[in-house]
């Protein structure tokens, strides 16, 4: 089988247990042919898993630093390290929305939001970003929720479409007037990917996204338009998030991606090991990694590392060597 990319997720920094544990996760990461290890670091909820001012550090964030030690032991292994942000959802934790609740999204979620389109909630994001990278210096930099997480209807969206002519209280699907906020939802969100580019780009850094598997839906849904990004370089990976035990989709879906990015960057397709609509045996893992490599992705992100077990990493191995 040709050479592929290999990485994976995880969830939490406590994934790695303890400081001496980090170093054995590290050399079984390197020993399995691990490429890339993406570890959370601000989830949902908006604290942070990693030393910084911008935002608030979680309160169980341990004395030792995690996410340092974590980044020495696998990069000093040949594993990258990309730092993984929710970006724009802030929920019970979130500094920036406590201290500027009218930043907060408007619309039906599971999760609180932060409004993608302001400028202030930009900032706050790519300085946490920044603020990561200069300390820590990671290969590189991971997004993920990088989506207005819904139609947002605040009182500065509303503004700023009033000054195009477009009522988001009133406008409708059917009315051409739609795809102006369309349009400017999905300007906003790319122009973040864009700053964030110019700066990793700028510290010899890499940047990563993990998409929406249903291109082009995405679109109009969450502003999330990552063919652009692609066209425009502006990521270094896509990794769509391409969860499903049905290998007839993963394949499917894969080919439709290789298709839409024509190599201008590289695709690695996000398989669901354990997810909320996937859970896969070690066969079926590698039946899917097989499927979508020849469909031509150029390598695989497993979601997620606690849930894999010795016979999957086997059976990965057995499939890089083949
Ligand atoms: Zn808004």
């Amino acid at each position: 089988m040709k050479e592929f990319g290999l990485a994976v997720w995880s969830h939490q920094i406590t994934d790695f247990g303890g400081k001496e544990e980090v170093e054995r996760h590290a050399e079984a990461l390197a020993q399995a042919g691990f490429d890339l290890l993406i570890p959370c670091v601000k989830n949902p909820p908006g604290a942070v898993d990693f030393l910084t001012e911008v935002a608030d550090v979680h309160p169980q964030y341990p004395e030792w630093d995690p996410l340092k030690v974590l980044i020495e032991a696998c990069q000093s292994r040949g594993v990258k390290v990309h730092p993984w942000f929710c970006v724009f959802t802030e929920g019970e934790q979130s500094r920036l929305l406590r201290e500027h609740p009218e930043f907060k999204a408007e619309f039906e979620s599971a999760h609180r939001w932060a409004c993608a389109c302001r400028e202030e909630v930009q900032d706050y994001l790519f300085q946490l970003y920044q603020s990561l990278a200069l300390r820590y210096r990671p290969a590189g930099l991971h997004l993920d929720y990088i989506r207005t997480g819904g139609i947002c209807r605040c009182a500065f969206c509303r503004r700023q479409m009033r000054e195009q002519g477009v009522d988001i209280e009133t406008v409708e699907l059917r009315d051409p007037a739609f795809e102006l906020w369309t349009e400017w939802r999905v300007s906003r969100l790319t122009g973040f990917v864009r700053r964030l580019q110019e700066f990793t780009r700028r510290e010899g850094m890499e940047l990563s996204a993990a998409v929406f598997a249903g291109y082009p839906d995405c679109i109009r849904t969450q502003a999330q338009d990552w063919v652009q990004w692609a066209e425009e370089g502006l990521v270094d990976f896509l990794f769509p998030m391409n969860y499903t035990n049905s290998l007839r989709m993963a394949v499917t879906r894969t080919m439709a991606h290789v298709a839409l990015v024509r190599g201008r960057v590289p695709i690695w397709e996000g398989l669901g090991k354990f997810s909320s609509a996937s859970q896969l045996s070690p066969e079926a893992l590698g039946e899917q990694i097989k499927g979508v490599l020849e469909a031509g992705a150029q390598g695989v992100v497993i979601f997620h590392y606690r849930a894999l077990t010795e016979e999957d990493l086997q059976t990965i191995c057995r499939l890089r060597s083949a």
